[in-house]
């Protein structure tokens, strides 16, 4: 038998977004309370965040980032029927 540990993160858990720089592995943190917006360099070393082919990508995070706070805004003011849960598996 192979036991798997699973932590359940709710989405009221999250308290700020942290972008990693690829190159420079340079780190940002956004509280979700701050308007989450991706600069257009990373702070450290000034790698393009939003040129080229990756332009997208910013706007996907800038995307993920806001479903999550109208989620939290939906659960706190109109108690949904369901919740939301999160699975992280654990490595030992
Ligand atoms: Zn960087």
């Amino acid at each position: 038998m192979t036991a798997e540990h699973l932590t359940l993160l709710l989405p009221s858990d999250l308290r700020s977004m942290r972008i990693v720089c690829a190159k420079c592995h340079g780190s940002l943190s956004i509280r979700l309370n701050e308007t989450v917006r991706v600069p257009n360099d990373c702070p450290v070393c000034g790698q393009a965040w939003k040129d080229g082919q990756s332009s997208g990508s910013a706007t996907a995070a800038e995307n993920l980032v806001n479903s999550l706070k109208s989620w939290l805004s939906i659960e706190h003011e109109k108690k949904p029927p369901f919740s939301l849960q999160f699975e992280i598996v654990n490595t030992p």
